[in-house]
This record gives C-alpha cells, structure tokens and sequence, in this order.
C-alpha cells in the first residue's frame, strides 16, 4: 500500500463516543490495510473555541491511548501540533485564501459569525484544514457532508496556488467516506452521537463501565408502538431503528426479539462486549504513557520528514 495514502484527523473536543467507534475508528482500523496511513489528533483545532489548559492535555492523552487501544497501531499516529508545518503552511494558505471565501463558510457562520468573542482561528480554520491535507498529498479526501465545502476551499486553494506559482499541490478529490455506521443519541435519534456531550445520558462513551451502558441504554428513547412487530427498523420509528442499527453494528442480532425491554438488554448486551476489549486494552496502555508518548513521538518524526519537502516548496515557490 506504498502509493496510497489515508489522512484523518480527530478534533480532542471531548471523549470518544460510541459513534466515533463505529463511524470513525473502526474504518480507521479497517483502512490501515489499504493505505499508508496518518492519523492524527488535530489539537491545534481544538483551540479554536474556549477551552481550559489542563482539560485540554487530559482530553488529548485519552484519545491518544484509545486511538491505540482501538488498533490503530499500523498507522503515522501524531499530534497536530508536533508537527509544526501544518501552522507553516497554513499561514502560507491564508496568504492565498480571500476572507471573501472565509466568509461563505457555513460552519463560520453557524458557530462564530457576529459574536465579538469568536477567535480569529476559528475564522481562519479551513486554512489550517487545508494545510493539514495538502502536507500528506493524499489523491482522496473521505469526509462527512459537514466537511465537504472545507475540502471544497482546500482544492481551490491548491489550484489557485498552483497557477499562481508554480504545481506544489497534489489536489486532492472529495471522497465518500466509508460506510461506517452513522449512531444517533438514545435520548434523541434525531441528533448524531457526537463527542462535544459525552457526559449526556443518551451518549455512550468509549470508557463508559457496563452499568453506565445499561442505564443509559435502559433510558433510550423508543416509541409507543408495542404490537407483535414493533421491534423493526423503521423512518416513523428513529429511536428503536437507531438501537436496532447499534445491535448489528456491534455483532448482535435482533432474531426473535420482540419487546423494546429484550431490545435494550440485547442492545447492552453487545455494546458492553463490543467495548470490554478496547477498555482493557485502554486500561494497559493507561498504565504505560511513556509506551503512548513514544508511538506519537514517532509518528510526528515521521509525519515532519514527509511534510518537509512539501513545505519547502511551498516556501521556495511563493517566494520565501
Ligand atoms: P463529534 O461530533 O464526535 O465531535 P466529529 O465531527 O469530530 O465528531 O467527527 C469525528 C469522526 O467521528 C468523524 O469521522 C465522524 O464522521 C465520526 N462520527 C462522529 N459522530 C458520529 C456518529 N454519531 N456516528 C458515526 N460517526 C460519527
């Protein structure tokens, strides 16, 4: 898998959930056998938005040791902000991005347009994004709906680049994410499981012990339809096709159940065996952060090495 490159980076915004497994590391892990891949945990995004210090490096070791313990060990796994050329490049990128097209994008003016307060990195975000890929010169870019129109901006940049001074960027091509399950809220099915409210009841989180599983699992949300074939993947019925989905997704089976009750102490059931290795392998690496800290460090030798080039002529072309 020389020649083809994987890239993802996760934002350290709050503890790894359910929906992160299945969505994201899971075809992570999948993916390191058909790539070169480089995983990265993007900790200079997360200080776009108000955070704490302290709450911030713990955030991060976390996700470090559960990016191992979920077997991503065959990957380029590094720290954003060890490798100090995706603020180099990025930089660079603003110098080629309009604040015209900073301004168009959705997720600015969703979170931070108008508001006095709003950092200025959170403006400046999709040229950070687009450093972090066009470094790596990946061919394809798999991202959500949420990301497309930043990988959009970051192909314009690189050509814009490009002509005005000379081919430095591969441009990459906006993929279809692997099919990864999509996991919604158990309190509400209309909203995904994401990991800014881990804490919340209806979100599981990577580390949460058995009984939390069952408790809050034990609160999902599911409808009042209770006829002989109410446990059935439906659109009218989110919250019981959403458990019904976490079911399979975690190796379990909905044959021959019929209650919402048998429902859930299936759903748990799974989840808890689907999580017991990861937290045991967690629990191992925990014990051992030097192990941990030696991986990242690694990886980001690794990840300067190969960026290197690439911002070099980047600089040399614009004229540094
Ligand atoms: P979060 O909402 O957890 O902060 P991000 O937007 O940072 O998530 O996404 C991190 C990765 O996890 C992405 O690959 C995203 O597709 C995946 N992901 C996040 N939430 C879910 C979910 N509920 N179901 C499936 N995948 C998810």
């Amino acid at each position: 898998h020389p020649d083809r490159r994987n890239l993802s980076l996760l934002t350290p915004s709050g503890h790894l959930t359910l929906g992160n497994l299945l969505g994201a590391l899971r075809p992570m892990a999948r993916g390191q056998h058909e790539a070169d891949c480089f995983y990265g945990i993007s900790d200079l995004h997360a200080l776009t938005t108000p955070h704490e210090p302290t709450r911030l490096r713990d955030t991060v070791r976390e996700m470090a040791t559960l990016l191992l313990a979920a077997g991503l060990d065959e990957s380029t796994l590094f720290l954003q902000s060890r490798v100090p050329a995706h603020a180099q490049l990025a930089y660079l990128l603003e110098c080629t991005a309009y604040t015209g097209e900073l301004n168009r994008m959705i997720q600015f003016k969703e979170k931070g347009r108008g508001v006095d307060s709003t950092r200025v990195s959170l403006y400046t975000y999709p040229a950070l994004m687009a450093a972090d890929i066009l470094l790596y010169r990946p061919q394809q870019v798999p991202v959500g709906a949420d990301q497309r129109q930043h990988v959009e901006l970051t192909r314009d940049l690189a050509i814009r680049f490009n002509n005005a001074y000379g081919p430095v960027f591969t441009v990459p091509e906006v993929a279809v994410p692997a099919a990864g399950a999509r996991v919604m809220r158990l309190d509400d099915a209309t909203r995904k499981m994401g990991k800014s409210d881990a804490s919340a009841a209806g979100v599981i989180a990577l580390l949460d012990p058995p009984d939390v599983v069952r408790r809050k699992v034990a609160r999902a949300v599911t409808d009042s339809d209770t006829g002989p074939d109410a446990v059935r993947s439906d659109p009218a019925k989110p919250g019981v096709t959403n458990l019904l989905e976490i079911l399979t997704a975690c190796g379990g089976s909905a044959e021959g159940i019929t209650t919402y009750g048998a429902l859930k102490r299936a759903v748990t059931d799974a989840v808890v065996a689907e999580l017991e290795p990861l937290q045991k392998r967690y629990a191992e690496l925990a014990a051992d952060p030097a192990h941990v800290d030696g991986v990242f460090r690694a990886g980001a030798e690794r990840c300067r090495a190969v960026t290197a080039p690439v911002l070099a002529a980047a600089e040399a072309a614009i004229g540094l």
